[in-house]
């Protein structure tokens, strides 16, 4: 069993650090807010003062943090002060270029970074089956495998430093335009006089099959159990939608990539998260569209 240092203990952290506790680790956790360290506290975990001192002798660092810019400067503060050889795994969804920062800060300290974002959300923190997209070294992943597999069910390599969050935003990209694809399709078949169950049933089984139409479905009483079922309570939040879709066309305008479809799913999420679409699941955004404007 490692000490396993864990900073930021938010909706996702909190219950992926019980799940290393509960698998008998020794964790030390810090985060900013009193009534996250309160939660970790009540779990039996080592409360540090400050981030640095969480991490004297961990052999794990991992942290779960909100963006890029706090991520960084919890690794400036972190990596001074961590154990050389310990393996340094950040799980936050972040852009690429801060990513690609936060490893070469590590390694340049004698740590074994990784970066570690992850799909599943909320749910699958506290079921441990979580989806982990890793980018570093061999070592690295060797290493920091055991926890990915006592955090989720599933951990892919994806190669060196930047590629987990790549992997992480490429994927999101393409569920934001196939929800909003999905939601167009059925706010037609509607206006045209088909029925949620036909339309359903035609499309789930024909070559518009997609996660969108066939695991979560935006329509309620279709389908498999879904936020469309529950007041489009989240599930994933548009909020965190529109988050990523930023993150992938940030990463696009670096690189140079023409991304039409995720700039203008990006565009939607900013209208539908700014308004009616507020703290709802991103599949929401099929109200949003039934009553936009033809453009
Ligand atoms: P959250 O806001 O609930 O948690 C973030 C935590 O970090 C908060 O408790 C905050 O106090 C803490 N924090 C902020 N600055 C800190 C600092 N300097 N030092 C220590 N702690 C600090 O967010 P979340 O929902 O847990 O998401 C975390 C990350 O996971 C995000 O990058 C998000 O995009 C990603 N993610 C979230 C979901 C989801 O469904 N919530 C799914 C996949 C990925």
């Amino acid at each position: 069993m490692s000490r396993i240092a864990f900073i930021g203990l938010g909706n996702m952290g909190l219950p992926m650090a019980v799940n290393l506790k509960k698998a008998g680790h020794d964790l030390v956790v810090y985060d900013t807010i009193a009534a996250a360290r309160e939660k970790a506290g009540a779990e039996g975990m080592t409360i540090a003062e400050n981030a640095a001192a969480a991490v004297g002798n961990a052999a794990f660092i991992i942290t779960m943090l909100p963006n890029g810019a706090i991520a960084l400067r919890v690794f400036e503060d972190v990596v001074p002060a961590a154990r050389k050889g310990a393996a340094i795994i950040d799980c936050s969804t972040i852009d690429v270029g801060s990513a690609k920062k936060a490893h070469e800060m590590a390694s340049a300290a004698g740590l074994l970074p990784l970066d570690a974002p992850v799909s599943g959300g909320i749910g699958g923190a506290a079921a441990g089956t979580l989806t982990f997209m890793v980018g570093g070294s061999d070592a690295a992943f060797e290493m920091a495998k055991p926890l990915f597999d006592t955090m989720g069910q599933k951990a892919v390599h994806c190669g060196e430093a930047g590629t987990g969050q790549a992997a992480k935003i490429c994927n999101n990209m393409l569920l934001g335009i196939s929800m909003i694809g999905a939601c167009e399709a059925f706010a037609l078949a509607e206006k045209l006089g088909l029925s949620a169950q036909a339309a359903f049933d035609v499309i789930s089984t024909s070559s518009g099959a997609c996660w969108s139409v066939n695991t979560y479905c935006p329509v309620p009483g279709i389908g498999p159990q879904s936020p469309a079922d529950n007041d489009y309570k989240p599930g994933f939040a548009a909020e965190l939608m529109l988050k990523d879709l930023g993150l992938s066309q940030e990463a696009a305008a670096q690189v140079g990539q023409s991304t039409p479809m995720g700039l203008n799913a990006r565009q939607l999420y900013d209208r539908f998260a700014s308004g009616s679409g507020a703290g709802k699941d991103f599949s929401g955004i099929i109200e949003y569209l039934k009553t936009a404007a033809r453009s």
